[in-house]
């Protein structure tokens, strides 16, 4: 998987605060100087002004201001499965890799065995993988042997059945249907900054699963970068706590 911050708004937490600011000024916005508008707030510099109002926000619950800056993500190399929990997220914006338009026609089932075209999970892998809705537990290395070569066998299987459906004349929009859940794609996402904290209190909590959870705490290192003074609050204050930001 990887995942790369593709376009942002350049200066989110400026537009934050003005977007704050605005609510309690009697001056109208756009005229007033940045510095100006900030002047009230506690603090010796304009970053620790900028600082101090972006701690009350969230602090306070005042989350309308972090839906102005918004940030486009693109994603690749995530499951379909992954894929179809993080499309439920209606305030985010997506375009996802066709596979009406894209056809892998000349992938060798051999890479697919080896993991190139889909998701081989820790739980295929690793004999001591304990995922959150395992019934039966650790296993022996053997079955884990076992299992782990049941699962990429399977997976190269579809491909190849997938390319000889391909040859007989099956458009690939069909053709498609033979595919594992755990088919690869790439997507390009966008989102405004509460959203994003939203996403990341239901998906990289500890109930959700391991690989949108990897996913979304890679957006928030990006994330801190893009917007830090927000994403370090937010990590350190609101991270791992469920559903902060639903009404
Ligand atoms: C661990 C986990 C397990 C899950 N298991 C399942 C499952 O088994 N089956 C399943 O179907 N889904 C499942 N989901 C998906 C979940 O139910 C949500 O659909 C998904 O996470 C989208 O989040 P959201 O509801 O906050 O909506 P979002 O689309 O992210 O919207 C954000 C917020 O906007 C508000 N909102 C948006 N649209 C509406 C609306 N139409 N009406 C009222 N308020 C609205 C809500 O306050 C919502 O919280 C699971 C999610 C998690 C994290």
């Amino acid at each position: 998987m990887d995942v790369q911050l593709l376009e942002s708004t350049a200066d989110p937490e400026r537009l934050i605060c003005q977007a704050a600011r605005n609510d309690y000024m009697e001056e109208y916005v756009a005229d007033t100087p940045f510095e100006e508008a900030m002047a009230s707030m506690g603090g010796d510099s304009l970053e620790d002004k900028q600082e101090t109002l972006i701690h009350h926000l969230l602090d306070h619950g005042h989350f309308g201001p972090f839906e102005h800056p918004h940030a486009t993500f693109a994603v690749k190399g995530i499951s379909r499965s992954c894929m179809a929990q993080l499309t439920r997220h209606r305030h985010v914006s997506f375009d996802v890799q066709s596979m009406r338009y894209v056809s892998f026609d000349d992938v060798d089932p051999d890479d697919v065995h080896d993991g190139e075209m889909v998701v081989v999970p820790p739980s295929a892998t690793d004999p001591d993988w304990v995922g959150r809705n395992q019934q039966s537990g650790q296993v022996d290395e053997e079955t884990a042997a076992e299992r782990e070569e049941l699962y990429r066998e399977t997976i190269a299987n579809s491909f190849d059945a997938y390319q000889e459906l391909l040859e007989k004349g099956m458009p690939p929009e069909d053709a498609r249907y033979v595919l594992p859940i755990g088919t690869k794609v790439n997507l390009v996402m966008s989102m405004n900054a509460r959203m994003l904290m939203h996403v990341a209190d239901m998906r990289a909590a500890a109930d959700a699963q391991w690989e949108i959870r990897d996913m979304t705490e890679r957006v928030l290192d990006l994330a801190a970068q893009w917007c830090p003074i927000t994403f370090e609050y937010y990590d350190e204050e609101m991270h791992n706590r469920k559903n902060r930001l639903a009404p």
